[in-house]
């Protein structure tokens, strides 16, 4: 199969088939941590006790006044960290389980489609949504990754409802803009928050598929840059560590902004654009010439220990996640000045 073709032309042609579809598998990627998150909490009774007046209060764990009390009065003492560290243990306890779910079916008259495109999904009664295609278009399964969103009409459904068997109704495929460019020379950078991988799970498995981390010859360098607040929230964790062990020339950066209240989090902890900047080649990147905040995290040592620089006047960058989110990358990566087909963005939420 040539690699040189535009996958966006090919995007534009597909046709948009109404189909059913049957549920193959579901599977939680995240875990019920409320055990881990009481017995934490109960640890912090220890300390907690030298800001504010415990005993008077309670349990904190179980008293949402109490906790509300403690974490609002750590914030008036100045405590910006450990009020931080309490509410998001509250919240992250207060989710229910699953929160992250891979949804995987079986179209009835198989499905095609190019990495980055979309579907929409019907189930029971419920409201469709669109979510992208994280399986390769080389697959006869198709995976969705999917995040609850709490008081939401279709996702507390699928995470709580979904069987195996079960009929799905897929509308797709759709959109033609966020796909791979033909390969080149440059350095592919993919960075996501959460579900935003989930387009960047199918095009990453289909480049090394199809061969595309190729150009005349010569290896070039995949990057994924995953941020999320915990680590079981990072979705596909498993799948790639497992392919940087398989390809070289495969760089895996998650970074978790709240796993370290919960476990011992050795990995990168800042938001993912602050991540991604830490990886660039000193060298080639006029950090002088940036903004003040972006050439501090040029100049950051990074976490993991990975042979490889990123070269920004030889990248190219899909982002992808949640609205807010998306927007702070792409406020950092528009510094670079990418030629338009070389930067991509699809938000959502
Ligand atoms: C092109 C595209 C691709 C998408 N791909 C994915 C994907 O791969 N995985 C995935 O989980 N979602 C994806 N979405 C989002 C998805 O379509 C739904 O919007 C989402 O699942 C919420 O549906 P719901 O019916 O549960 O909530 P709704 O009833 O639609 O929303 C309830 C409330 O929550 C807010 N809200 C909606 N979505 C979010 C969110 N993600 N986070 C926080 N608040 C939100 C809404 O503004 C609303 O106020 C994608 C959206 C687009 C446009």
């Amino acid at each position: 199969m040539p690699t040189d073709r535009s996958l966006a032309a090919e995007a534009e042609t597909m046709e948009i088939i109404d189909q059913h579809a049957s549920i193959v598998e579901t599977t939680a990627m995240d875990h019920n941590r409320e055990g881990e998150i009481r017995k934490v909490l109960d640890a912090d009774r220890d300390w907690l006790i030298d800001f504010v007046d415990i005993e008077e209060l309670g349990s904190v764990t179980d008293n949402d006044e109490a906790w509300n009390t403690v974490v609002s009065e750590l914030s008036q003492q100045g405590e910006e960290h450990l009020s931080d560290r309490l509410s998001s243990l509250k919240e992250r306890a207060e989710r229910p389980f699953p929160s992250l779910l891979k949804l995987e079916f079986e179209p009835e008259d198989g499905l095609e489609f190019v990495p980055g495109q979309y579907v929409r999904i019907s189930y029971e009664d419920e409201e469709p949504r669109v979510y992208s295609i994280a399986s390769s278009p080389n697959s006869t399964d198709v995976d969705l990754c999917i995040r609850r969103v709490p008081g939401g009409h279709l996702t507390p459904t699928l995470c709580d409802e979904t069987v195996v068997g079960d009929d799905l109704f897929v509308r797709g495929p759709f959109g033609d803009e966020f796909t791979l460019t033909p390969p080149s020379d440059r350095d592919v950078i993919f960075i996501a928050t959460g579900t935003g991988v989930a387009p960047f799970k199918s095009m990453i498995d289909y480049i090394f598929e199809e061969n595309r981390d190729e150009y005349n010859g010569e290896k070039r360098d995949i990057w994924l840059f995953l941020g999320s607040s915990w680590k079981d929230h990072l979705p596909y964790r498993e799948e790639f560590s497992e392919y940087t062990a398989e390809w070289e020339n495969f760089h895996y950066v998650p970074t978790c902004s709240r796993e370290e209240y919960l476990s011992e989090w050795a990995g990168e902890t800042a938001y993912v654009q602050q991540t991604f900047l830490k990886y660039l080649d000193e060298q080639e990147t006029a950090a002088d010439s940036l903004p003040a905040e972006i050439a501090g995290w040029v100049r950051e040592t990074p976490v993991y220990d990975i042979n490889a620089r990123i070269d920004p006047s030889s990248m190219e960058v899909y982002v992808c996640g949640i609205g807010a989110m998306a927007n702070s990358v792409s406020d950092v990566v528009e510094q670079f000045n990418l030629p338009d087909n070389h930067y991509k963005k699809e938000s959502y939420g």
